[in-house]
């Protein structure tokens, strides 16, 4: 089966490495068709373009978007978009307009708690001033030893319920399908095995989501165990959704899988790349 990794991110949002060097790396791991998906921004998609081109690689357009849904936050990505379509553009400005704001809610929290500084701290870390996010967060308190790892903070201090933690109100599941739509692009549910839902809510989300025109979900990705690879399967079969494969790659020291590196979608699923 074709290589595919259609789910990662750069330092555009909360990625470690610049579009070109994982254009790089997605070409020496394997990969034969690359996405870039930074949260709700596309502005590395046409240098990320430009490196898969000089590397040899089939580039697929995308951006993964923060909505809110029931009460949760829920990632909707969107595959082959136009980065120009103006609705898209817009639309994503607006959703990242709050983050400022809301880290510096985040900082008086963690201040709180006991942690100063992680405003300034966090911004070491910033890529794009309008895309500050907990992940950056997360870094400064590894670097100033508060935890051995960022995916200890988010466990300590970022997750929903943690003194860090911030309550936001993201897009609708509406309006991300309808922008991804309106730039000519697939929406997809990004890792769902990962929101911690009710089975109802979860079952209403799909619901919801295939009303809207939804097309895909992802099945293989980093953030699923192999047992929700087959869950998921049956899932994307059940509700008639093309599947799709992505790593979710954010770093090399970060990230439990590198790109290219999942194994294939299971054969029992339609790839949502067979109709591209
Ligand atoms: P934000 O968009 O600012 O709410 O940040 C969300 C990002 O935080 C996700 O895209 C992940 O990169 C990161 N993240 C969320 N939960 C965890 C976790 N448990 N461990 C590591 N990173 C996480
Ligand atoms: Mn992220
Ligand atoms: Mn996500
Ligand atoms: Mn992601």
């Amino acid at each position: 089966m074709l290589n595919a990794d259609l789910h990662c991110h750069s330092t555009v949002s909360d990625g470690m490495l610049p579009p070109e060097a994982l254009a790089a790396r997605a070409k020496t791991n394997g990969v034969e068709l690359w996405a870039l998906t930074d949260h709700d921004e596309v502005g590395g998609l046409v240098a990320a373009r430009h490196a898969a081109h000089a590397e040899g690689l089939s580039f697929v357009p995308g951006v993964e978007i923060s909505i809110t849904w029931a009460g949760h936050t829920v990632h909707i990505v969107g595959l082959q978009i136009d980065p120009f379509c103006p609705a898209l553009v817009e639309g994503l400005a607006q959703t990242r307009s709050g983050r400022t704001r809301r880290a510096q809610e985040m900082a008086d929290a963690l201040a709180q708690a006991g942690v100063a500084g992680a405003y300034e701290g966090a911004l070491q870390y910033v890529g794009n001033p309008e895309l500050i996010s907990r992940t950056h967060f997360a870094r400064y308190m590894v670097e100033a030893g508060i935890c051995p790892s960022v995916n200890a903070v988010f466990e300590s201090y970022l997750s929903d319920g943690k003194p860090g933690y911030v309550p936001h109100r993201w897009a609708t599941l509406e309006d991300a399908i309808e922008w991804i739509h309106a730039a000519g692009g697939q929406a997809v549910i990004a890792h769902p095995g990962r929101y911690k839902m009710t089975a109802l809510q979860h079952d209403s989300l799909f619901d919801r989501f295939k009303e809207l025109g939804g097309e895909g979900v992802e099945v293989t990705t980093g953030s699923h165990t192999p047992a929700q690879y087959e869950t998921y399967a049956g899932l994307a079969r059940r509700y008639g959704l093309l599947a799709s494969r992505g790593s979710d790659f954010h770093g090399p020291s970060e990230s439990r899988v590198d790109l290219g590196k999942l194994p294939p979608l299971p054969d029992s699923v339609t790839p949502i790349w067979r109709g591209w």
